[in-house]
Parts: C-alpha cells; sequence; structure tokens
C-alpha cells in the first residue's frame, strides 16, 4: 500500500516506520491542500491532523484512495458524503484527550477568574500592583456545559471538583454519568440563562453552526464567561465581538476560532483573500477578538500534551493496522 502521512514531525514518524518493512510509507510535514495532493496521487491511506483540508476537490486528486486516518477526534475537515460515494473508509481517533481538552477549559477559565496573563505580564515589568487584577472564585458558581460525550462529561467531573455548580444540555442525556458526576440535564434555554461559565463541548455539525448566537447571547446571564474549545463555526463570532462588547459576556476563553487555520497561516490569507473559500467577515471578527483584552485565544493547542499525542499516535497506528488487516477500527464513515 501506499501510504502517506501529513502534517507530521519528525519524532513522530517513529509510530509508523516498521510500516516500511511492507508498505510504501511517505512522510509529508505539510497539510495536504489542492496543491500538496498533486505529489501523491497514488496513496491508497492518508492520514491527517485537522489543518488539512480533504475537500472534494483534494479527494477527487486520489484516484486509489481506499482510508483516511485523521489523528483527531473531529472529522468536520473531511468530506464524507464524497467517502461514502467513493466508498473510502474514514478512522478517527474517539477518545484521547478528554482529560487533555478538559484541563485547558480550566487552564482558560482559571486564567481569566485570576487575571492571569495581566498579572504575569505586569510582574515581569516589576510592578507588583494589584489595581485591575481582582477576580473571582469559581467555587459556588454554575457551569453550563453544552454537550456531555467525553470532554463535556470530564469537564463537568473538573467544575464538580471546584466545587461548582453544573447544568448540562445534551441530545443524547447519559443520565447515569449526570448521577455519577453530580450534574443536572435541562433544555438549551434554561442552561444558558443558569450559567456563570459556558463550556461547549458539541462538534462541529450543521446542527451546531452558530449554535451560539445574539439570541443565546441574550439569554445567558449579564457578566457571564464563554470557553469554546470544540470548534469555531459553533460560536457566531460577530455576536460574541457585540456580546464582549455590551459587557453581556465578561470574558472569553477561545481555543477554536471559525477562520483559524487561515489565522494561523497568514501566508494562505495572503493567496486566498479574494476567494470565496473563506468567510471573510468571520475573519475580519476573529482579527477583533484576537486583540480584546478579556478574550483569551489559544492555536487550538487544547489537545497538546505529551500524553494525549502519544495516545493519538497509538490510535491512529492501531487504525492503520486494523484497516490493512481488513478489520477496520474506529471507523466514522
Ligand atoms: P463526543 O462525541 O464524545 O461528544 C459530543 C457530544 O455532543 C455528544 O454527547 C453528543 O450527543 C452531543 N451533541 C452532538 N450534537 C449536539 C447538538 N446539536 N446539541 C447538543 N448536543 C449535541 O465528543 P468529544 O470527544 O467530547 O469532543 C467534543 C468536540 O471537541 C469534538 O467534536 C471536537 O470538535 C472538539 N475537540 C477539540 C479539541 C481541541 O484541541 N480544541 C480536541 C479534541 C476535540
Amino acid at each position: 500500500m501506499k501510504i502517506v502521512i501529513y502534517e507530521i514531525e519528525p519524532w513522530e514518524r517513529e509510530a509508523f516506520e516498521d510500516l516500511q518493512a511492507e508498505h510504501d510509507v511517505v512522510f509529508e510535514s505539510s497539510t495536504l491542500s489542492t496543491e500538496t495532493a498533486l505529489k501523491h496521487p497514488d496513496a491508497e491511506i492518508i492520514s491527517t491532523f485537522v489543518y488539512s483540508s480533504l475537500d472534494a476537490d483534494v479527494l477527487q486528486k486520489f484516484p486509489q484512495l481506499k482510508m483516511i486516518a485523521t489523528r483527531s477526534t473531529g472529522f468536520d475537515h473531511i468530506h464524507l458524503k464524497t467517502c461514502v460515494e467513493r466508498d473510502i473508509k474514514v478512522a478517527n481517533v474517539p477518545s484521547y484527550g478528554e482529560a487533555t481538552v478538559a484541563e485547558h477549559v480550566f487552564a482558560l477559565l482559571l486564567a481569566i477568574s485570576h487575571h492571569l496573563i495581566d498579572a504575569v505580564d505586569r510582574t515581569r515589568r516589576g510592578d507588583f500592583s494589584q489595581a485591575g487584577l481582582r477576580g473571582f472564585d469559581l467555587m459556588g458558581k454554575t457551569m453550563g456545559i453544552v454537550g456531555t460525550g467525553h470532554i463535556g462529561r470530564h469537564a463537568a467531573h473538573i467544575a464538580r471538583g471546584f466545587s461548582m455548580k453544573v447544568v448540562a444540555y445534551d441530545i443524547a442525556p447519559d443520565e447515569a454519568a449526570a448521577e455519577a458526576i453530580g450534574f443536572r440535564y435541562r433544555d438549551f434555554k434554561d442552561v444558558l440563562g443558569a450559567a456563570d461559565v459556558l463550556s461547549l463541548h458539541v462538534p462541529a455539525t450543521p446542527a451546531t453552526r452558530h449554535m451560539i448566537a445574539a439570541e443565546e447571547f441574550a439569554a445567558m446571564k449579564d457578566g457571564a464567561i464563554l470557553i469554546n474549545t470544540a470548534r469555531g463555526s459553533i460560536v457566531d463570532v460577530r455576536s460574541l465581538i457585540g456580546a464582549l462588547s455590551s459587557g453581556k459576556i465578561a470574558a472569553a476563553g477561545l481555543d477554536v476560532l471559525p477562520e483559524e487555520p487561515v489565522i494561523r497561516e497568514e501566508a494562505e490569507l495572503l493567496r486566498s483573500a479574494f476567494s470565496h473559500e473563506h468567510d471573510l467577515e468571520s475573519l475580519l471578527a476573529d482579527h477583533i477578538l484576537l486583540r480584546l483584552r478579556n478574550v483569551l485565544i489559544t492555536p487550538h493547542s487544547a489537545f497538546n500534551t505529551r500524553e494525549a499525542v502519544r495516545r493519538i499516535l497509538d490510535t491512529t497506528r492501531t487504525n492503520l493496522d486494523a484497516f490493512i488487516a481488513a478489520q477496520p477500527q474506529n471507523l466514522v464513515s
């Protein structure tokens, strides 16, 4: 089989190197795009991370493609309809970082509640004053969790450890988890109205696109905090800027933005600024958010711990082995 592994760092290669004994394995540090796809038209298996776009155009460049092993939980960067039509199997890493991403939620939240970035910046300048650094306790506050899958449940568990009350919304409630962890399911609107801190953990789907927009911000408590480590498309960033500037939302911690791959690679912006591939209004809104003092943005790094990346590589390797052995696992299509 010709196997091409994209977006791979040199130290990660060892997870796949022994496949070379029986297969033609190629490592590419670049993302997969319409341009980079041209280099390996004979690929039968490809593996990427989330910054590659496996849209219909890109998939068309691989006439022999049989399998995609995404090194992520989310698979919204892959055009599943084309994969189904062409019988290309898609395997993901269903759970590798529920603790990891949930811990990042609290890294963002505690950085907000303790004005951590400003406080550290200040002492680095030799300034030990307290002005403007008064924060708030998490204990006793209400955490609203939207999506109680692997990560949402873990975030609820940590919130309980901080003595927060937890209310949650999910289209498929897990009452046993609620009972075990100590949270209550409520209607979506009730969760919005009750939350001092709202944390999003639903996947990016057509149903969750702009799930949090002007109407939802209006239903939230004055001065609530929004944390999004799920996907950028879930929040309408233009409405978020409105809610932040009116004070409705006091602060936001975001690990994901709608146009984040473009922001990550400004050169891409120059190439694509006049194309219709990107939503330029969202892109502009992202750039405004990047400059607000009450918004903390991390570069989609919630998953990025040594332990989680090891688990991603291990599961991806077993996904490849299972497919090659005609016993595919972790298929999403
Ligand atoms: P999961 O599949 O275990 O849980 C998702 C939950 O969302 C499920 O309980 C599901 O019922 C619920 N859901 C789906 N659609 C819904 C809707 N319309 N309304 C309400 N609930 C809905 O996924 P997970 O492992 O907890 O991950 C959640 C998301 O986090 C992923 O899809 C991914 O986009 C994101 N993620 C981000 C990072 C990062 O580094 N920032 C890392 C991993 C995952």
